[in-house]
This record gives structure tokens, C-alpha cells and sequence, in this order.
């Protein structure tokens, strides 16, 4: 059997993964929590999880993956936005703004996610929908005197659990100092965490045992994948930055309440997405949302297209820090427009070898990204297209955005050229072929009459719209480049 090895963060050890039950490999990735777009930093995690899916696939059958990512639909952070939005003027009661706020999120996020050309997770379960399973763990580890209610509240006692604090190498001492516990007249210690709070009357909640309420955060990830994954599953993923406490606490619950099953077998942690090396988050604010990005609203100034946006990801290990740059975007834009070009038409065949064994080798996508590049240079095309297809990479659903280079036909050229210099109204070619041509030639006329700040103003009018243009001895060649933005070139008319 093909082995794949993967760093399990329980362990701080690369193993091979073997999973419980061939027929059915079980994943589960913490996911959003649904108030706002999607930053980049989110959609890490997102492609990550989404390339390991796929390799999954590839070599347990496509039907024999369970992959499940939840949606965080009740928490603080939505009641803060919604209430914001009452206050902005909103009319509707407060529950039927977070309604819609939660809908249209999830719309947004699969939109985005559809977007990078990750796959749908086979389950995609709302917390909301589980709130009767997460009450009944609730009272399960109540009854196993692993937690306690009080005033409304029912708190998970984190002194009971003797393995706490292992997954992040923490001493439950450590982290009382180091985190930003709350201390509250109803917990008995102040590292206690909440399982059930009680709400108020405009806020969402559910009856339970303790009062009308609505559960913490850590207990809807314990519950879910226990309803729909079961007591041991086979690979829990998320950022690192859910490490501690987010999975240790998902961990103390799901460990206190099903004491045998051992949870989750294999911890997987993506690293942060960084700003000029801090993490890219909404709470420092230097974030920029995936939408932002595909529709050309950031500093670079031009869409990204999702299929570049992937790229980049994966020539960053998974397990190390990475930073956005537009370099990269262009870089690898002009690799994907070639790669796009050399494959167009040819068959898929089956991936190479060499790329499965980069990717089995804990997730190595910048090795596996080599091998594209191999397999590009060796003219394997049929070989390169089916493994950039393994990465989701050169798929039909990605490849809606102008990656054709425009080959520059000399003799056409020299005829429009020729027009253009005899000063004739261009009138073949099509639109935005008729802008840089109209634009060419007024900097032609500019140039003659030596009004070089106007035509120097089309230059660069020019190359911020990422129209490329050499002057050769024959006139002015032409090319769209990757950071081509037709909008631009509209404006410059
Ligand atoms: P949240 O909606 O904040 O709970 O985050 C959803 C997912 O995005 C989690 O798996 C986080 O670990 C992940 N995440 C948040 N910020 C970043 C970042 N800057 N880089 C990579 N992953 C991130
Ligand atoms: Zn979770």
C-alpha cells in the first residue's frame, strides 16, 4: 500500500498514517466562524485541508473519504456584528439579523472557497443544527463529574482531566499565567472553561437543563465530529493558532466523555499567513479577504485570479510561516499561464509518481510543485496536467480567467502598425485590441510632435492597466500581461 507519513502535532513526530478504517478515512477541520469574508489568512487552512483531501482520495477512492468542516453559526463575535448592525439602523429583530448575517456569510465563504478550487467538504454541519447533541455531552461529562453548572453557566473542570495541556507541551500552570484567563464568580477555578451560557431574550439560544442558554465554542467542534465522525476518527486539522486552547479543549471534552475511543488520531496544524511577520488577522486589522484579492481591490491593484491564489499557497510548506507578495502572484501567474498553454487539449493521464510521493510526504506541496515544473520542461504534458489536477491546479473550474498569452502576429501587427502610423482609424481587431491600439497611437502622435511628459503618461497609463509593450524597430509590440486589468485600460480611453 502506498504510504503516505504526516507530522502529527500530538506526537511532535512525522508518522505513517494508516487510517482505522480504509473504506472510510475520516477528517475533521475546524471552520469558520460566519460574521464576515473570508481573509486570506482563512483560506490557508482551507487549500491545505482541501490538497490533503485530495490526496486522500487518490489513494483510498474518492468515495471512501469522510472530510467534515463545520460552520461556527452561534458565538459572540456574531451577536457583537449583528448588534452593530441594529445600531447601524437595521430594523429587523436582532435574531433575524444574524440569521441573514449567518446565511450570506456562507454564501460568501463557498463562493470564495469555490473560488481557490477547494473541494466542498462531504459534511458542511452548522453548529446550530447540533445544539441537542451538544447538550447531551454536556450532561454526559456532567455525569462523569468532568463539569459543573452553575448560575446559567456549565463550566468544564480542566483540573479533572490529567492529560490537559499536552497537545500544545503546556503545564495547566503555564497556561493559567500565560493566557488571558477570566476569572468568574461561577467557576471554580479560573482555568475552568464555558461549556453553556445562558442568554438573553433578543439574543439566539435553546432551552436546555440549565436555562434557556447557547453553548461555548470548544464544545460544538467535540460534538459534531462525534455525531458525525464518531468516538476516534483519523485526522484533526486546523491552524496552529487553535492549538491551545480551542483543540486542548476540544481534546479535555471529547477525551472525558468518550474515555476510551482516543479522539482523534493524527493533530494537523497549518502555520499563519503573515503581514510583514505578524499573523494576518481582523483583530490587528492588516487583512485583506480573499474577495479583495479576486476582484482586484488591494494594493497590487489587479483581480488574482483563485487558481493563482492556490498556487501560491502551495509553494510555502504548510507547517511553515508564509507572507503574500505580488511577486509570487506574478510569478507563478506566468507559470500557470504556461503550464495552461503547454496543456491545453491534452489528455490527463495519471499523476506522476514522483508528485504523490512529494505530497504523501507530509503534504510537501512546494516539492510537488518542483515536479510540475519537471514533468513542464521534460513535455509530459499529458503527465503535468493530470498531476496539477491532483493539486487542483489546471481543472476546468479554475481556468475561467485570461491565462492565453496574446501572441503577438508580426503581420497583423505591422498592418495595424501601419495604420497606426498613417493615421487611419483602426478597425479590426477586437476592443481592447482597439483601446491599446488608439492608445498607441496617440503616444505615436505625442512622440512626433516631442510631447514626451504625454507620452510617457500613456507608458505608464499602459503598464499599470499590464498591457506590456516593447518598442522594436518595427514599431510598438504588444502583449496583455498577467496583472492585465481591462478596467484600467477602459479608464485611460
Ligand atoms: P476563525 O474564523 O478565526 O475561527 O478562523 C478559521 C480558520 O482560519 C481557523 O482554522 C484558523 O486557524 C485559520 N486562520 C485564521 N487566521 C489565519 C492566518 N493568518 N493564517 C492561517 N490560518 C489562519
Ligand atoms: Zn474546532
Amino acid at each position: 500500500m502506498f504510504e503516505i507519513r504526516l507530522y502529527n502535532t500530538k506526537t511532535r513526530t512525522k508518522e505513517r498514517f494508516e487510517p482505522i478504517d480504509p473504506d472510510n478515512v475520516r477528517m475533521y477541520v475546524c471552520g469558520p466562524t460566519v460574521y464576515d469574508r473570508a481573509h486570506l489568512g482563512n483560506a490557508r487552512p482551507v487549500v491545505v485541508f482541501d490538497v490533503l483531501f485530495r490526496l486522500l482520495r487518490q489513494v483510498y477512492g474518492e468515495d471512501h473519504v469522510t472530510y467534515v468542516r463545520n460552520f461556527t453559526d452561534v458565538d459572540d463575535k456574531i451577536n457583537a456584528r449583528a448588534a452593530e448592525m441594529k445600531a447601524a439602523g437595521d430594523a429587523r429583530p436582532l435574531e433575524k439579523i444574524i440569521h441573514s448575517l449567518t446565511d450570506e456569510t456562507i454564501a460568501w465563504y463557498h463562493a470564495d472557497m469555490d473560488a481557490l478550487g477547494a473541494l466542498r467538504p462531504t459534511k458542511e454541519p452548522r453548529a446550530t443544527e447540533w445544539i441537542g447533541a451538544m447538550i447531551e455531552m454536556i450532561e454526559d461529562l456532567i455525569a462523569k463529574g468532568h463539569a459543573y453548572a452553575k448560575d446559567g453557566h456549565v463550566l468544564f473542570r480542566v483540573r479533572s482531566y490529567k492529560d490537559y495541556g499536552k497537545l500544545s507541551g503546556r503545564s495547566v500552570d503555564d497556561m493559567i499565567a500565560g493566557a488571558r484567563v477570566e476569572v468568574a464568580p461561577f467557576k471554580e477555578d479560573p482555568m475552568d472553561f464555558v461549556l453553556w451560557k445562558p442568554s438573553t431574550d433578543d439574543l439566539p439560544g435553546w432551552e436546555s437543563p440549565w436555562g434557556r442558554g447557547r453553548p461555548g465554542w470548544h464544545i460544538e467542534c467535540s460534538a459534531m465530529s462525534h455525531e458525525l465522525l464518531g468516538e476516534t476518527f483519523d485526522i484533526h486539522g486546523g491552524g496552529i493558532d487553535l492549538q491551545f486552547p480551542h483543540h486542548e479543549n476540544e481534546i479535555a471534552q471529547s477525551m472525558c466523555a468518550h474515555p476510551e475511543a482516543g479522539f482523534a488520531r493524527f493533530w494537523m496544524h497549518n502555520e499563519m499567513l503573515q503581514v510583514e511577520g505578524r499573523k494576518m488577522s481582523k483583530s490587528l486589522g492588516n487583512f485583506f479577504t480573499v474577495r479583495d484579492l479576486l476582484e482586484g481591490n488591494w494594493s497590487g491593484g489587479w483581480k488574482v485570479p483563485g487558481e493563482v491564489i492556490r498556487f501560491v499557497y502551495m509553494s510555502t510548506h504548510y507547517s511553515k510561516p508564509m507572507d503574500w507578495t505580488e511577486e509570487k502572484a506574478r510569478e507563478v501567474a506566468a507559470t500557470l499561464r504556461k503550464w495552461r498553454t503547454q496543456t491545453e487539449g491534452a489528455a490527463a493521464g495519471e499523476p506522476h509518481i514522483a508528485v504523490l510521493e512529494a505530497l504523501a510526504d507530509d503534504l510537501n506541496t512546494a516539492g510537488a510543485v518542483a515536479e510540475l515544473h519537471q514533468l513542464s520542461h521534460a513535455q509530459d504534458f499529458s503527465g503535468l496536467l493530470a498531476s496539477a489536477q491532483l493539486l487542483g491546479l489546471l481543472t476546468e473550474e479554475l481556468a475561467d480567467w485570461d491565462w492565453r498569452p496574446r501572441v503577438f502576429d508580426r503581420t497583423v501587427h505591422i498592418k495595424a502598425h501601419a495604420r497606426v502610423a498613417a493615421n487611419a482609424r483602426v478597425v479590426s481587431g477586437d476592443h481592447i485590441d482597439q483601446l491599446v491600439l488608439e492608445l498607441l497611437r496617440k503616444r505615436d502622435e505625442a512622440r512626433q510632435r516631442k510631447d514626451y511628459t504625454f507620452s510617457d503618461q500613456i507608458r505608464d497609463g499602459l503598464a499599470s492597466a499590464g498591457v506590456v509593450v516593447k518598442d522594436t524597430p518595427k514599431g510598438a509590440e504588444w502583449e496583455l500581461g498577467p496583472n492585465f486589468d481591462p478596467a484600467k485600460l477602459e479608464g485611460l480611453g
